[in-house]
């Protein structure tokens, strides 16, 4: 970690030297700045990648110090220290994050070494892909007829990433995210091309491909070496598929083509108050129901899934959106929405999935909750199918041992201290 250089920004030198020592302790070097102008001439200079930043201080404020260092595009990874009020810090930390700063954390002075490499480690691993871009940073104008290109030539291509029970941490199955790998531009993320296949009426051909390449891999892992039978697979529907009059009974077709159970099959809306026509959309979900397909609602407590759509529609799990689960472990009104759908979903007979676990702490936090599954850069990155076999491997490798041990141990701990 010798490479990490922490810029911290604190008016009181006390507390510089004491962040700055903790930075050294876990291997980061380190400069310390008392003044905006000490710190705006060390950032030019030094070029930090990391910024421990506190929000009250005389001169100039944490925040406007923020505003600054947007208008520079600052890309070092931020930490918010402050004393202040934890709504107070998380508007702070939301007004970075809308100006595209990178902030991976908040610290609520005081804190310790080990809270402080936790954020710095975090961001080694899970840098956020930033939307609007490819892989390798070029802009690309997404086209329809690069679009009809991309499904011609076979460039659309699945990741994998695992989902797990929290209880017990085993694996119960994957999500299918797409990606467009274009010959020249890269890895294009679907985001920059979903709703564009939505509006020029392709995206049923790529939900097909997105489906028969899933169902497929699925499949043949059931059968490879060590994943035990019964794993589930999750896809993503767009709402407009759902209009189609023939989807259910061609999704009934691809699952007995590839020889895969259908009743391990999860279809994740999102988006469901937009749909064109509620009544065929109800008329479509209740069929795929009856298939035995289970049908999640994606991203709820965020625009279109609503409560009124819950109530609605035949869902059978709800998929807790990830902007409340990545901010749990340092917001506590996170942690209150997180509970509250839970036990909503619970009340109305769903599974509960928290998507976007970074951290164990979040991780644990759901486990006493209830929740039943977690996904997220903790437990995997979205892979590539052969990445994900081997993550299986490996994982049932280092499981015999220690950590089936440890996990037991602690959750049997954490049962006993819910009940309390
Ligand atoms: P989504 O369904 O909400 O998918 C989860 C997204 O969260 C994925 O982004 C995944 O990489 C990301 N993610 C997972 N864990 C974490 C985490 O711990 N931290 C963070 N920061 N992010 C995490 P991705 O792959 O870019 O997908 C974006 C969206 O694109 C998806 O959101 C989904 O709505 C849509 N999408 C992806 N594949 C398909 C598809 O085959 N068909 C359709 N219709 N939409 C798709
Ligand atoms: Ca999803
Ligand atoms: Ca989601």
């Amino acid at each position: 970690m010798s490479d990490q250089r922490l810029l911290i920004m604190d008016d009181d030198p006390v507390i510089g030297r004491t962040i700055g020592l903790m930075a050294e302790s876990i291997g980061m070097q380190y400069r310390a700045a008392v003044a905006p102008e000490e710190f705006f001439q060390q950032l030019g200079s030094w070029n930090p990648t990391h910024i421990v930043l506190d929000l009250v201080m005389p001169e100039m404020d944490g925040v406007e110090i923020m505003r600054q260092l947007a208008d520079r595009a600052c890309k070092a990874c931020i930490i918010i220290s402050s004393g202040v009020e934890g709504r107070i810090r998380d508007a702070a930390r939301r007004a970075a994050v809308e100006r595209n700063l990178d902030v991976v954390g908040v610290l609520s002075k005081p804190f310790k070494a080990d809270q402080l490499r936790s954020l710095v480690q975090k961001r080694e691993y899970s840098p956020l892909a930033r939307p609007g871009r490819t892989g390798n940073g070029k802009r690309f104008e997404v086209t329809e007829g690069a679009l009809w290109t991309a499904l011609e030539q076979g460039q659309f291509e699945l990741v994998y990433q695992p989902k797990i029970s929290c209880a017990t941490r085993a694996l119960v199955g994957f999500e299918a995210l797409v990606r467009w790998r274009h010959p020249e531009i890269g890895v294009i993320m679907p985001d920059r091309f979903i709703p564009l296949a939505e509006t020029v009426g392709l995206i049923d051909r790529l939900t097909e491909e997105v489906l028969q390449q899933g169902l497929c891999w699925m499949t043949e892992i059931q059968h490879g070496p060590v994943l035990s039978q019964g794993l589930s697979l999750a896809v993503n529907l767009s709402t407009r598929t759902l209009v189609n009059f023939q989807f259910a009974d061609q999704l009934a077709r691809l699952c007995r083509d590839a020889g895969f159970d259908p009743t391990l099959l999860t279809l994740e809306l999102t988006e469901t108050a937009a749909m064109e026509d509620p009544v065929l959309a109800l008329d479509m979900m209740t069929r795929l129901r009856m298939k035995g397909i289970h049908l999640s609602i994606d991203d709820f407590g965020t625009g279109y899934s609503s409560m009124l759509q819950l109530s609605r529609l035949p869902f059978s799990e709800i998929k807790i959106d990830r902007s409340f689960v990545m901010s749990a472990s340092w917001s506590s009104e996170s942690r209150t929405i997180i509970k509250s759908i839970v036990d909503l979903g619970h009340n109305l007979g769903l599974k509960a999935v928290a998507e976007g676990v970074e951290d164990e702490d979040t991780l644990r936090f759901l486990e006493q909750i209830g929740c039943d599954n977690a996904q997220g850069f903790l437990i995997a990155r979205p892979m590539a199918g052969e990445a994900a076999v081997n993550w299986v491997l490996e994982r049932h490798r280092t499981d015999k041992g220690a950590r089936t041990a440890n996990e037991g141990a602690r959750s049997r701990a954490y049962r006993r201290g819910g009940k309390r």
